[in-house]
């Protein structure tokens, strides 16, 4: 029962049929990620397919999700033209959702959130305010910190941020998608 579940979830989702997938490798070949997962693309797709729940949860635990970088080569290589950073999209979604996520998925996600906090806030990306804001949730104070000088001499970045005018227009915006989903696919 859960196998079709998760399964016609997944597809309905991002119209990706993991039993088109015959195991080619070709995905996992030309994922520059691939060392660094816990399962490459190609296992994913295998974990996937034998339907278990401790499966699927494996997966939502692992770092591959988090790993990967959309970069598209998997799809261009896979002769089923299997939309997996699609599918790894959807995943990350189901991690966050679920609460299984890798220790990995921290600092991506604290990325996430300043990034869109930036663009919410000021309309534009605020590279000092991103950077602050960053630190703050990762508590990864000095990181990087040495470089901060030689950027900022080099007008990369700006004290003061950029704001587009309609300030309001991009904060409904946000509104109406990233925080409230189900009207957003409504
Ligand atoms: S999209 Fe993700 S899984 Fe596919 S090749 Fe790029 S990093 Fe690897
Ligand atoms: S390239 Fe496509 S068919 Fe081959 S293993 Fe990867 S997902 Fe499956």
């Amino acid at each position: 029962m859960e196998k079709k579940h998760k399964e016609s979830e997944l597809q309905a989702h991002t119209g990706v049929d993991v039993f088109r997938c015959y195991q080619c490798g070709k995905c996992t070949a030309g994922c520059v990620l691939a060392a660094d997962m816990t399962y490459p693309p190609s296992y994913v797709m295998r974990l996937l397919q034998t339907g278990s729940k401790e499966n699927y949860e494996k997966i939502l635990k692992s770092n591959s999700i988090w790993l990967c970088l959309n970069c598209e080569n998997c799809l261009g290589r896979c002769p089923m033209e299997i939309d997996i950073p699609k599918m790894m999209d959807y995943l990350r979604t189901q991690s966050v959702q679920e609460n299984q996520l890798h220790p990995d998925a921290k600092p991506i996600l604290s990325f996430h959130k300043s990034f869109l906090d930036s663009i919410k806030f000021t309309g534009r990306l605020y590279e000092v305010g991103l950077i602050a804001a960053f630190k703050a949730r990762t508590f990864r104070i000095t990181q990087d910190l040495t470089i901060a000088p030689a950027m900022y001499l080099k007008g990369k970045l700006p004290i003061i941020p950029e704001r587009i005018r309609d300030r309001r227009g991009m904060k409904r915006i946000f509104a109406q998608t990233i925080e409230n989903p189900k009207k957003a696919h409504s």
